[in-house]
């Protein structure tokens, strides 16, 4: 998963944790017949414009106090996200008559069904209200607009108590809008009349397989006429948004071709992009086995600053094939939907995929080696700038994901976030350079890469990992107290960011006046504005202070987040004024003085700050080899011709 969001509190039930304890086999394939339990499914979404999705479930039961439950931890969103609160109409019958039911009083998730005596199958119908206002969390998020819907169908099932989810096979049939069109990896036995039906597949298959529809599609091949098939499906609200260049699309072909060289096997039996632009859904990408849900503004194929800054997108949900759905962290590889997930070791799953997918985006030509390095040193001043890691942990913040996706911007310098994604990517580089520096240059990240998720072509199937693994693997890849590093980089607090990657491979962080080039094209869209490296602050385009650093100028001189700005040195503020009196007071050598507002009263704050603007970026360290360029240079495609004003 990509982008940032959400959990709340966890009841965790006697029978659901024992089989959270036994875990998954090892090795688990991918199962299509020979189920415990076959439900059917039956989704009518002609009624999504106006965001309500009616479902309509057969489920064999047995007779007394029989348990349904809703699926609560959705695979890849790292806590228990799902949108039980969204459900509604829900009644469960029997031989046409209508059956008691309670929800359990301490599991929101779990229903009771009363189910009289010789009855052994129940028929179960529910809706589920999709979110009206944006953007909602991920999959449970903002995910239908007049034109198109993004279905997940965990929105939909209810499932028997006390069954893994590879032990309930699923009958799923869906219903269209009149004239839309639809995508999805599940495989389908017809498509007649508006309606398709499935085949048979596991729930989870299911869950692991959304619907992508639209009045408005497209779908691309990649990689054409190669087994396995790649296809990447799009749909948008508008014609006009889908107009894709060749130059994009061979940049997606590109993408698909460079992650086989990098992974040496695929894990799927085909794969879909699921792809959805729209400035009405919420803007986030799940990962799935054999397809991704990737949604961006309606302007990502058409604008070229949502292109550059949604370059990472779908490389990083793509590489989740391989890191964290065939690959996957021991403790987040739970047999069902109602079983809490362990996240300790999402610094590999999130911070390594991160990691690959900024490898993958530039070697694929979706973004330029340039735009790698203004975003790395971002990156690198974020996290040179976290006070918050003198108390907590990279790992602390993988532990307590599920908390931490919900929480504000405010304040996040000092709580820290969900930063396993971008340290990580950070710890993972510096790897990379290590491995790089003491084979000689014969071996690379690439090489665990292959070590790691490699092997042969298969079905997907789950392999699971200990952190052992990890250090046995790095070990096999080029000897090294792996252990001691990531024990430093992940266990243990660091006053300092993870830099080694940066400087190991020839490069060093500066800071100046001139705007860091990806910082500008966020700026440009209406993101906030962040002054973290001088006076300390993150301000949206109105001034508001979104955070300030705990230990910055601005911090230390009375200002925090909620606080806004109204003037600058007497003027109402602009981010241009504001960057005008950095400068000023560089010269002058006067105070800037900042007319702030705070809960209805107004305060004047003079900063004693004279060093300017200061804009990170990357610049080379002649003394070393260039090994950035190595790594993010192409292995087996050509870059593509620059997208028009994306250069
Ligand atoms: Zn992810």
């Amino acid at each position: 998963m990509r982008k940032l969001r959400c959990a709340w509190l966890v009841v965790v039930l006697g029978a659901a944790s024992a089989l959270a304890q036994s875990g998954p086999a090892q090795s688990s394939s991918i199962r299509t017949s020979g189920f415990t339990v076959v439900e059917t499914l039956a989704v009518d979404a002609t009624e999504a414009p106006r965001k309500v999705f009616h479902a309509r479930l057969t489920i064999p039961a047995t007779e007394g106090d029989f348990v349904l439950l809703y699926p609560k931890w959705i695979p890849g969103e790292h806590g228990p996200t799902g949108p039980v609160v969204d459900t509604a109409g829900i009644y469960f019958r029997a031989n046409g008559e209508a059956l008691k039911w309670h929800r359990d009083p301490v599991d929101m998730y779990a229903y009771h069904v009363e189910v009289p005596a010789g009855v052994t199958s129940i028929d179960a119908t529910l809706d589920y209200l999709s979110p009206v206002e944006m953007p909602g969390n991920f999959s449970a998020g903002s995910s239908a607009t007049e034109k198109l819907a993004v279905l997940s169908w965990n929105w939909m099932v209810l499932y028997p108590k006390g069954y893994g989810s590879d032990e309930i096979g699923v009958k799923a049939s869906l219903k269209l809008p009149d004239n839309w069109k639809w995508g999805s990896v599940l495989p389908h036995s017809s498509h007649v009349g508006g309606t398709v039906e499935f085949a048979l597949a596991s729930l989870t298959t299911l869950v692991d397989s959304p619907v992508l529809m639209g009045q408005y599609m497209k779908k691309v091949a990649l990689q054409a006429g190669k087994s396995p098939a790649h296809e990447l499906d799009m749909a948008a609200d508008s014609m006009a948004a889908l107009q894709i260049l060749p130059q994009q699309t061979q940049a997606f072909d590109n993408l698909v071709a460079e992650a086989g060289a990098l992974y040496g096997a695929r894990h799927y039996r085909e794969y879909r992009f699921l792809l959805t632009l729209s400035d009405h859904v919420a803007h986030f990408g799940l990962e799935h086995h054999e397809s991704n849900d990737s949604r961006v503004g309606e302007g990502y194929l058409t604008d070229s600053s949502l292109w550059t800054l949604g370059a990472a997108l779908l490389p990083h949900e793509y590489t989740h094939s391989w890191n964290g759905k065939y690959r996957r962290p021991a403790g987040l590889a739970t047999p069902e939907f109602e079983a809490p997930m362990d996240g300790n070791l999402l610094w590999v799953y999130e911070g390594l995929t991160e990691y690959f997918g900024y490898v993958l985006a530039t070697r694929s030509g979706l973004q330029t080696p340039e735009q790698w390095r203004e975003l790395l040193a971002g990156i690198a001043m974020t996290y040179a700038h976290r006070p918050g890691r003198k108390w907590r942990s990279l790992e602390d913040t993988a532990t307590a994901a599920q908390s931490l996706y919900e929480a504000p911007m405010a304040f996040s310098n000092y709580r820290r976030s969900v930063d396993f994604y971008d340290e990580g990517a950070l710890l993972w580089l510096e790897a990379d350079t290590i491995i790089r520096q003491n084979s000689g240059g014969k071996k690379t990240m690439d090489d665990f890469a292959h070590l790691f998720y490699g092997g042969h072509n298969t079905a997907p199937e789950v392999k699971t990992y200990t952190f052992d693994d990890v250090v046995n693997a790095l070990n096999q890849v080029q000897p090294y107290d792996w252990r001691g590093f990531l024990n430093d980089r992940v266990m243990k607090v660091a006053a300092h960011a993870p830099l080694g990657g940066i400087t190991n491979s020839g490069w060093k962080v500066v800071y100046t006046d001139q705007p860091n080039t990806m910082a500008k094209l966020r700026e440009q869209e209406g993101r906030n504005f962040d002054a973290t490296a001088s006076v300390g602050l993150v301000l949206n385009k109105d001034g508001e202070v979104v955070d300030a650093i705990e230990d910055g100028i601005a911090a230390k001189n009375g200002i925090g987040p909620g606080m806004i700005i109204i003037a600058v040195n007497g003027r109402k503020y602009s981010q241009e004024f504001l960057l005008a009196a950095l400068r000023e007071a560089q010269s002058s050598r006067q105070p800037i003085q900042l007319l702030v507002e705070n809960t209805e009263y107004y305060r004047t704050v003079s900063l004693d700050y004279f060093d300017g603007p200061r804009h990170p970026h990357l610049v080379r360290d002649s003394s070393k080899p260039d090994l950035l360029s190595d790594i993010f240079g192409p292995k087996v495609t050509m870059l593509p011709a620059p997208v028009p004003g994306a250069e």
